[in-house]
Formats: C-alpha cells, structure tokens, sequence
C-alpha cells in the first residue's frame, strides 16, 4: 500500500497510519519495505537529508566497515547478486551507495519525510496510538513505531569548555560534513582513538601540516588486512543466498567468522602461535575469535594480548612512544577491537604527535587550539571523536511518554533494559530494533536489524489474525530477561572492564547491556517465544482496553 502523500504530514496537518518507523539507516529502510510489503500503511522520519543512517552521518575520512561485505548486507536477493562491492572491508562511501541503491531499487524514498526530527512520541491509551509529533509542525497518529534510530547513533555530549569559542573549523567523526572537508596542510587536532579517531587518524595523518592526537585509554587496533572480494565465493553466495543466511543465523557474531572450539589449554604453544598469526592474517574482528576460552579466562585473553602487542611495538619505531600507544591495563576483546590499517605507523611520521591524556588534561578549549595543564596545541581544526551515548542516546533524544507520562529511559537509572532486547513494558506497539538486551553492538548489525524487523512484521500480523491491537511485554518477562542477559555476561572479561557496554551503578555492580549468549542461542530463544504464542507478552483485544499475559507455564524465557 502506498504512503499517504507527505504533503500530508506537513505544516501542522495530522495523519493515522499503521506504522511510523523512525530512522532511514540500515533498519528503517528494511523496516519500510517489509511493512509496506505487508500491506501496512506506513511512513517513515528521518532528521538527516537521506537514507543512510550511520553511514550518512559518519563519512569521515577513513571510516569503513569491520564486518566482511559478504555478510554485512540485507541478503536481498534481487540485490545480492548483482551489487559489485569493490573489497571485503569497504569505505563509507560504498557502503552509503549500497544503502541508497537499495532505497532506489524498491522505492523507499517515497516514504520517508526527510529533514524531519520526530520530538514527540506519546502514547493515547484509549485510541492504542502514538501520537508522533516532528519539528515540522506535523502530527501522525501510529498504530506502530518502529525505533530505528540505531544504538551508537546519538554522538556524546562533549565535555569541554570553550568548543564554541573555537575560531577554527570544529568536527565531529559521528556527524561529518556531506561537503568535502579538505584537511590537507592544515594544523589538525583528534580527540579520541576509539574505532572513529584511530581511521580518521590513519587516514590524514599523510596529509596535514600536523596532527595532534589526544588518547585518554589505548587501544588494540588491527590491521584489516583488506583485500578484493573473492568473486568466485561471492557469486555462490548470491547463488544459494538462503543457506547463507540460514548458516549466518548459525554463528556466534551473526557472520561467518574464522572461530574454533578448540581452548588455547588444548594446544601446545607452537599450535598456539600458529593459530594467533592465522587469525591476525585473516584480519579485521579475528582476534577476538582466536580461543572460545579468551573471553573468560584472564590467562588466555593474556596470550592473545601479548601477541598483538608484541605486533604493535613491531610498528612503533620510537619505543617510548610504544610504551604509551601499547594497551597494559586489559586484555584484547574487553573493549571493541578496533580495526584500521596503517594506524601506528602513523605515529613513526614527523608531523603526528601523541598527547597522552593519562598524564594530562584537557583544560578548555581557546578560540586558538586545545589548552591543557601542561601546555597549549594551536591547531586549525579539531575533530571530536569522542564516541556514543549508547544505548539510550538516540531515546533519549525523543519525548517518548507512556500512558502515565513516564519515559522508557526513566527506569533505566540502573542500566537499560528492553524485553528480548525489542519491546519496554509500558510502551505498547513500540519496537526497539537491536536494543539493550538484544546482542545489539555484540555482532553484525545488518543481520540483527532485518532479523528484528522481521519478528516485529510477523508479531504485527498475528496481533491482527487474532484481533489484537496493542502488544507489550509484562514486566516479569522484562526482568527475567534482564537477569538471563546478566546470566550470559558471566565470568565475562568484558563485564569487568570499563567500556560503553557496561552500566555501572552507584554500588559499583556491574550491569552487562547487550545479550552475550551468542547471536544463533538469541535467535533460537525469540523464535521459540514467537512459535509458542508470545509467553511474556500482554495482548490487548481491539475494543477493550486492558492487556492481558499469555501464560507463563511453559514459558520458554528462562527463570
Ligand atoms: P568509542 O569507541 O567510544 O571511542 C571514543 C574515544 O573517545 C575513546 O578513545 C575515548 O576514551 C575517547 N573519549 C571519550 N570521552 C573523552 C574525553 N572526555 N576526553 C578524552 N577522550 C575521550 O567511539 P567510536 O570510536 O566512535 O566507536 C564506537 C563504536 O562504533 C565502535 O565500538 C564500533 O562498534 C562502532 N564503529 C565501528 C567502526 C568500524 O570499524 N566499522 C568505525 C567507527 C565506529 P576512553 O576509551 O578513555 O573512554
């Protein structure tokens, strides 16, 4: 069915519809087609220009995908086959092309209002509809919103003083400029070394006057070791795109990745090595791959780490320098690995010079350049690359209210949680793709998003062959949901260090966010859910106005 006319939406006029999705990136576009295909009256919001999401907003040079092209896609089969990725890690660009060619190819734009910000979304108990009001004026009325407003999509708020005193050009690696930004020549600035700051860092390091680097924690960065795709192995993917996608729905991280069962206590140090320089050749996320027992065993995650220092301190020419760029403090894989070619190697250049926010800080920022207690960088340009507010960012951005005027985010004072990682108790019709609770940053986005997408279209569709309008988890399930991500984060290296996939509370326990049990356990465990009639769910009757639970007995969300 087609959309209304986005005429219609605008100034100040109001619509109803089915369903509002809320993001023209990876999981809104899919969102669209797969709703629309359903026969849904469906309209889409964007605030950026275009689709794209996250490959829109982060076009900084060197920005590129960890994940291999093969997998990293919607594993569409009238698209497939015949889209040409030029590498198994490509650029931004391509991966923007890829986004919009699929927006073309099924004629998504159509139903998105671009350059529209939704700030409201309240939900009316008695008509069972979001009321969705944007910075344009209009109000639509949804039976439906889809969030796929992405979970490392809002940018953190920055905590300098003085940005807006900068007489400089000031950028953001999480909200770049659409117009080339041509830094050569230029006296540079990078704050951060996440996965963002190391590939911009990489990226100019050639090409500016100078660049000063900020680091507060080191990390582990990869070489990718990119290469041309293997286009036998591509076309038979595109030629049995279904087991692909069956044997993806089997993996750990939701792609095919070079893992093994085999614990580095198995092996004798010789297979050992060899197996660490398999991995580290294979290149991009391997690393995190080489032993199952790395996550949870101090020893192993050790081995694996003092492999790819000793590469690092191989690439740094000045060995006090290595000293400050070598991550000690914990293991490789606790944080997210990051993946960039050419990243130390930069260091050994004349005009990078590595500021170690250990030793000092970051006092303000001067209509000149970064002052810190220990001395001043003149610089013409800074770039942010300071990372996300996880998780609860992009919700927070919108006045979501319930019917008692709570926001979602407002119980998540001790970390966020979402029932199976998709729907908020108290926030009926509402669907959080890949949110907290669901494997989310954990594994391949593009799979999680059209496989969430999916279970939300098909949780729609039962809703109305059984005369259900309104659908929420209960919030038992909720918790028992919460205590089975937690059950998965044990003994989880992961959980004891600090990175934005923890929440830590004011008692100092330790919240894990996103569920650790493995991409094929979560999917076996949300479609077994699905197939016994949604246990933990509340269906309200069209005409009545409460919820009630489907029985708990044979739930299958653990205790
Ligand atoms: P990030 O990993 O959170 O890194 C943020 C960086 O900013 C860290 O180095 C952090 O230091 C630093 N920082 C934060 N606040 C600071 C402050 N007040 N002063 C100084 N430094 C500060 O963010 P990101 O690099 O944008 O990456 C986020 C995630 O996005 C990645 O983990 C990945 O999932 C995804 N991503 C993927 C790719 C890719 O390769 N495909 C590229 C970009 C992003 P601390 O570590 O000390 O906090």
């Amino acid at each position: 069915m087609d959309p209304k006319p986005l005429g219609q939406q605008h100034n100040g006029e109001t619509s109803d519809v089915d369903a509002v999705v809320i993001g023209a990136g990876i999981g809104g576009l899919y969102a669209v087609r797969r709703l629309a295909a359903d026969g849904l009256n469906v309209i889409g919001f964007d605030s950026a220009t275009d689709v794209g999401g996250v490959w829109l907003h982060n076009g900084y040079p060197g920005a590129r995908v960890d994940i291999e092209a093969y997998y990293y896609c919607f594993f569409d089969p009238e698209i497939y086959g015949e889209w040409q990725w030029s590498q198994r890690f490509p650029p931004q660009s391509e991966l923007l092309a890829y986004l919009r060619h699929y927006a073309e190819h099924y004629g998504l734009r159509r139903y998105f209002s671009f350059n529209t910000r939704v700030e409201e979304l309240h939900w009316q108990p008695e008509a069972k509809r979001w009321r969705v009001r944007t910075n344009t004026g209009s109000t639509v009325y949804a039976r439906h919103v889809v969030l796929a407003t992405g979970q490392l999509s809002k940018g953190r708020d920055l905590p300098f003083e003085g940005v807006e005193d900068f007489a400089g050009q000031w950028l953001e690696t999480s909200q770049w400029p659409t117009e080339p930004v041509d830094l050569t020549g230029k006296r540079v600035a990078v704050i951060g070394t996440g996965s963002s700051g190391a590939q911009v860092i990489a990226a100019i390091a050639e090409q500016v006057e100078s660049l000063h680097v900020f680091q507060r924690t080191p990390n582990y960065v990869v070489p990718s070791q990119n290469a041309p795709m293997d286009q036998d192995r591509y076309r038979q993917y595109s030629q049995n795109l279904g087991d692909l996608w069956d044997q993806v729905m089997r993996t750990g991280p939701a792609y095919l990745a070079p893992t093994t069962d085999v614990p580095a206590s198995s092996m004798d140090p010789e297979q050992q090595r060899q197996r660490m320089e398999d991995q580290w050749n294979f290149g991009g996320l391997a690393m995190t791959f080489t032993f199952p027992d790395q996550r949870t065993d101090w020893k192993t995650a050790d081995l694996v780490s003092d492999f790819v220092r000793a590469k690092i301190r191989d690439a740094i020419d000045d060995p006090a320098l290595a000293d400050v760029l070598e991550p000690r403090d914990y293991p490789i894989g606790t944080r997210r690995l990051v993946v960039c070619n050419g990243y130390y190697e930069a260091f050994n250049r004349d005009n990078v010079n590595l500021v170690n926010l250990r030793k000092e800080s970051i006092t303000r920022v001067t209509p000149q350049g970064i002052q810190t207690d220990e001395g001043f960088y003149e610089v013409d340009v800074i770039i942010s690359a300071l990372g996300f507010d996880a998780f609860s960012g992009a919700m927070d951005a919108i006045d979501i209210r319930n019917a008692d005027g709570r926001r979602p985010t407002e119980d998540w004072a001790r970390g966020p949680q979402a029932h199976l990682g998709l729907m908020v108790h108290g926030f009926p019709n509402m669907y959080v793709l890949t949110g907290p609770g669901s494997p989310s940053v954990l594994v391949n986005f593009n799979v999680h998003n059209v496989f969430h997408v999916d279970y939300v279209a098909d949780l729609i569709s039962y809703m109305s062959s059984h005369d259900y309008d309104a659908v929420q988890p209960t919030a038992e399930a909720q918790q028992r949901w919460h205590i089975e991500t937690q059950r998965a984060a044990d003994g989880l290296l992961r959980k004891e260090v600090k990175n934005y996939m923890v929440h830590v509370n004011d008692d100092g326990s330790r919240v894990f966010i996103p569920y650790a049990g493995g991409w094929s356990t979560y999917v076996d465990i949300v479609n077994r859910v699905a197939a016994e009639g949604y246990p933990g769910f509340a269906f309200s009757e069209v005409g009545t106005s409460t919820y009630r639970a489907v029985d708990h007995e044979d739930t299958v969300v653990p205790l």
